[in-house]
């Protein structure tokens, strides 16, 4: 059995994909979801990957569950926090609840992810810390003023845990990808995605495994030397 390595949100668009590609690699892969048992358990069936169910923004049931996973496969070498959602609206019309919403799940959803998993990593003097950001966290964008604020908030983590775990064989980094095309970026009106595309210097959107296949070289033996940095992958809409 390989490395045990657990995606959240891993059983829709980028998150699948990641957890698709780990399996590939010869990883054990824990997926968890947040309510969507129809998908979670058509992946299961088309993967033969485990899922777990349970709110990133509930830290007590992240904790639980983590601990489910790790009696059912082992300890968690490889952590992918990756579930996030976006209640976008313009900030004059934003409300408290969609700013909450957001940072609850993208910003202390991935603390909740990391926190539990993170003292047996410094223990066994191992880890992958692997976060999916976004560009929009790397440049801001217009209605988004609460999902770009977690997204800069997880680069911030990495950077931090970085510094804090390099001594005990961890290593935490982002991957900004671009826009791709899952049902979060299908979801935008034609006529806005249109426009999007527009913007993207490659002329298409990415590909889900185009991102997954960053987190694979970032929780590789290969990428012990990576530490707080941030892979962009945006068909060269924007550098950092
Ligand atoms: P999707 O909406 O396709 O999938 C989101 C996944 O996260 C689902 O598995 C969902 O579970 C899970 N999830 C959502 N909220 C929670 C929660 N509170 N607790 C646990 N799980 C939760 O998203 P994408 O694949 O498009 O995005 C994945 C990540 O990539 C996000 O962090 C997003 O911000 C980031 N990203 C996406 C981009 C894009 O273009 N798509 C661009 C840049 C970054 P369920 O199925 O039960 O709803």
């Amino acid at each position: 059995m390989g490395r045990v390595a657990l995606v959240t949100g891993g059983s829709r668009g980028i998150g699948e994909a990641i957890s698709k590609k780990l399996k590939a690699d010869g990883y054990t892969v824990a997926a968890t979801y947040a309510g969507n048992d129809d998908a979670a358990e058509k992946f299961t069936q088309a993967t033969g990957i485990k899922t777990y169910k349970w709110n990133v923004a509930d830290y007590d049931s992240s904790k639980a569950g983590i601990a489910q996973v790790e009696a059912d496969l082992g300890p968690i070498e490889v952590v992918v926090a990756n579930a996030g959602i976006t209640r976008d609206a313009p900030f004059h019309k934003m409300t408290p609840e969609q700013w909450h919403e957001v940072i609850d799940t993208n910003l202390t959803g991935v603390f909740n992810t990391i926190h539990p998993i993170w003292p047996g990593m410094r223990e066994r003097k191992f880890g992958r810390v692997i976060v999916i950001s976004s560009i929009n966290g790397q440049k801001g964008q217009f209605a988004q003023v609460n999902y770009a604020a977690t997204k800069s908030g997880d680069l911030g983590i990495v950077k931090s845990l970085a510094q804090e775990g390099a001594r005990a064989g961890i290593t935490a980094n982002a991957v900004c990808p671009g826009y791709i095309g899952t049902e979060m970026v299908m979801a935008v009106p034609e006529k806005v995605r249109e426009s999007i595309i527009g913007q993207i210097p490659a002329g298409r959107l990415g590909e889900p495994e185009e991102i997954a296949r960053c987190v694979a070289f970032l929780a590789s033996d290969d990428s012990g030397f990576i530490n707080g940095s941030t892979i962009s992958a945006n068909g060269a809409q924007f550098f950092v």
